[in-house]
């Protein structure tokens, strides 16, 4: 088995093979210089220095060994002949598989501005992006974020505790709005500015201006101009398909996959970030989350395996923010009505989606019992009513039953 990607879900993939019993030969092939690790703590304990290098590191080399899972670092695979179900590594070598997982996850969307190459401008996407963001940091007084989504509004919070001077630049009229309510994003908003960040809404940058070859400051297209002498450009990804393209696989906004992650090559599947996953009414879902890797990464070497386990759980995610733990289960899209459960001025609240009465999403606020409680509901297929949900008297367990 050959896994290209050596990142949270090709490694999923690696150890689930093994899980499902297969004994044969698994090869890891991944083009970063080390080892499987985790991504979140990049933007959250591990740039704030409360997290060392080691414990980024999902699986000790020890472990990996004893499992007997090869991992290569430092390589990537530059083609697919999906005749011949071999695939061609940087290094020279060519490698046959019984089976491919493709986990090539993601990388930074570009900045398509002026000045978006200037020296002191980055993308944070990897373990060797922080470590520079983390050196340029301590030497900045001045810091822009461009984007305002998790990924950006982690990196503010960590910069303002920091005491740097920060500006968050949103084109949007409010903070993650493509994730959750306004009443999520107003909250994010007056949380960041009680930190000191300026939150700019409607923001759209036009272009970054660098003095010899540094940057300097950030222009918007209504004309102001925000002095900066570290950016941040947290403006999304993409998903990595141009391997799965090139050897004829369907991608559409991802490597399309089915629910149990196969690709349309039945030797071929694809796990995390990289994937589009086709719904059963047909419409595509792109997650970019740690649970979509690792549950898909369980899907994919099932089906190596050729057996079927659909992931079929609502999905979920967390964003930490100073000392606010945002937790968002289920796909809030589509809602027309929304209850706020909770004290929002003690930062302790959850907003329920409701689309046409039935709960489709909650995103809790410092409440971790709701969200897990949340998970359950979903995922049973429990019902609560809107009218229940505002009832501060209403007991939320009692929908489980
Ligand atoms: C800063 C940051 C914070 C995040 N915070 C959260 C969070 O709080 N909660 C959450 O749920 N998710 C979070 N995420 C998202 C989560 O980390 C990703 O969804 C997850 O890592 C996806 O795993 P993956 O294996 O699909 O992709 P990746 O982790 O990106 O791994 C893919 C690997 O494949 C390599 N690769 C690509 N092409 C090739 C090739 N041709 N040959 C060899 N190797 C190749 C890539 O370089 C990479 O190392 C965060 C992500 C980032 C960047």
């Amino acid at each position: 088995m050959v896994i290209v990607g050596a990142g949270q879900s090709g490694l999923q993939v690696a150890e689930s093979l093994r899980s499902e019993g297969y004994d044969g030969p698994i090869l890891l092939v991944g083009d970063e210089p080390c080892l499987p690790y985790h991504r979140p703590p990049l933007s959250k304990a591990y740039l704030a220095g409360e997290a060392d290098e080691a414990q980024l590191t999902i699986r000790a080399p020890a472990a990996l060994a004893k499992k007997q899972i090869e991992c290569v670092t430092g390589v990537s695979v530059v083609a697919i002949d999906r005749e011949a179900r071999a695939v061609h590594l940087s290094d020279g070598r060519t490698q046959a598989y019984a089976g491919l997982v493709l986990a090539t996850g993601s990388r930074a969307r570009p900045l398509p501005v002026p000045g978006a190459d200037l020296a002191g401008v980055f993308a944070l996407r990897t373990l060797d992006d922080t470590r520079r963001i983390a050196t340029a940091l301590e030497a900045a007084r001045t810091v822009v974020v461009i984007g305002g989504g998790f990924i950006g509004l982690e990196f503010a919070a960590v910069a303002a505790k920091q005491g740097k001077q920060v500006t968050v630049l949103e084109a949007a009229d409010r903070l993650m709005a493509r994730v959750v309510a306004p009443p999520v994003s107003d909250f994010y908003a007056r949380l960041h500015r009680d930190h000191g960040v300026a939150v700019e809404l409607g923001a759209q940058v036009a272009g970054l201006d660098g003095v010899a070859g540094r940057v300097s400051a950030v222009s918007t297209a209504d004309g102001r101009r925000f002095a900066a002498d570290l950016v941040i450009v947290g403006i999304g990804i993409v998903p990595n398909t141009e391997l799965a393209e090139a050897a004829g696989l369907t991608c559409e906004r991802g490597i399309v996959v089915d629910e149990c992650a196969r690709t349309t090559d039945t030797q071929i599947v694809a796990s995390g970030d990289c994937t589009a996953r086709r719904l059963p009414g047909g419409a595509l879902l792109r997650l970019e989350s740690v649970q979509n890797a690792v549950e898909q990464g369980k899907s994919a070497a099932a089906a190596l395996m050729g057996r079927e386990r659909p992931f079929a759980a609502a999905p979920w995610f967390w964003s930490d923010q100073y000392d606010v733990k945002l937790q968002m289960v289920g796909l809030s899209a589509g809602y027309d009505e929304v209850v706020i459960r909770g004290e929002v001025e003690a930062r302790r609240f959850s907003v329920f989606y409701f689309r046409a009465g039935a709960l489709i999403a909650i995103d809790a606020i410092n409440e971790a019992g709701v969200h897990m409680l949340g998970r359950k509901l979903l995922d049973k297929g429990h019902r609560l009513a809107p009218e229940q949900a505002r009832d501060p008297h209403f007991e939320l367990a009692s929908a489980l039953t």
